[in-house]
């Protein structure tokens, strides 16, 4: 079923007061029609302040409860159009164009939406990766290639997995890790990969255990310094990252808000050659209303 906007036209058309959005969450969040998150019961009134309320045990629930847009005073308009900018635009969009387009007078509002939008782009229980995947890690944040096994000032450790199909990248994933050591590696892997795919690696000792936790693994380059040759697409990669950080971000994150721009650009990459715009905006709220909601002062404090 295709339910979303594909144009620019038609979105402005749709989504045009607060009453239309609210309708479309309903829409997505209870498919099979609205549940009563108290009782399980399906019948209900809707009330004039756009809550539900369980016509049985008398529960009143909004629409964006348990969803990203949670207690925000941000008005659905606003958050509607802002998941229009960032899908529409290949590379996304900063808080400061998003504040310039939306016209909002604070910079901090923009960056708090971006934040929460991002954590909506990691679909919950998503696939791992599979087949043969190029694995490696690379630093972000510094300048130069560091040493493995040891960290490094003001620099963030990343692992980098791709899908190899027929020489190219398929899909994407990117994971922080605290070093390069086995016990820093393998869960990463477990996390990313499924099991019985073929891992291909350098020698670096902390990859020497892969065959024992369920993955073919082939050796395909020697040990190299961290971010030094980078297995070929790990490298392609991890330079589009780097190039988008730069071009739509202006620079480094800190290592603490890493981990958003991380899903950002996963979720852009594994879905570059999709075509609908509308389709990527269906699916950014899809996973919107489906995942925790979480506390500003969450996203403030960075994920670790
Ligand atoms: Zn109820």
């Amino acid at each position: 079923m295709e339910n979303y906007p594909k144009t620019i036209l038609e979105f402005e058309k749709r989504f045009s007061s607060e009453q239309s959005c609210r309708e479309y969450l309903c829409q997505i969040r209870w498919q099979e029609g609205f549940i009563c998150p108290h009782c399980n019961h399906m019948e209900y009134w809707e009330r004039e302040n756009g809550q539900y309320q369980c016509k049985y045990c008398r529960y009143r629930v909004s629409v964006t409860a348990g969803t990203i847009f949670q207690d925000t005073r941000i008005p659905l308009q606003l958050w509607f159009r802002a998941m229009w900018q960032v899908v529409s635009q290949k590379h996304g969009i900063s808080a400061l164009g998003l504040q310039r387009v939306l016209g909002l007078s604070r910079y901090e509002t923009t960056w708090t939406m971006l934040h929460r939008l991002r954590t909506a782009m990691v679909r919950p229980g998503r696939d791992r990766l599979m087949g043969i995947v190029q694995v490696d890690e690379t630093y972000i944040g510094g300048p130069r290639p560091g040493k493995r096994g040891r960290g490094a000032a003001g620099k963030t450790l990343v692992m980098v997995a791709v899908e190899v199909n027929n020489k190219r990248a398929g899909r994407i994933r990117l994971h922080k890790i605290k070093d390069a050591s086995g016990d820093s590696l393998m869960p990463a892997i477990k996390e990313s990969i499924q099991p019985k795919s073929e891992v291909l690696t350098d020698g670096w000792v902390g990859y020497s255990l892969l065959s024992t936790v369920g993955y073919k693994h082939t050796i395909i380059r020697e040990t190299t310094d961290v971010g030094k040759n980078l297995l070929p697409l790990a490298n392609r990669v991890i330079s589009l990252f780097k190039r988008w950080l730069l071009g739509t971000h202006q620079g480094k994150p800190s290592a603490s808000h890493l981990d958003y721009y991380l899903d950002e650009f996963v979720f852009r990459f594994n879905r570059r050659t999709s075509k609908s715009r509308g389709l990527l905006f269906y699916r950014l709220i899809q996973q919107a209303v489906n995942i925790d909601p979480i506390k500003n002062q969450d996203i403030h404090g960075g994920r670790g």
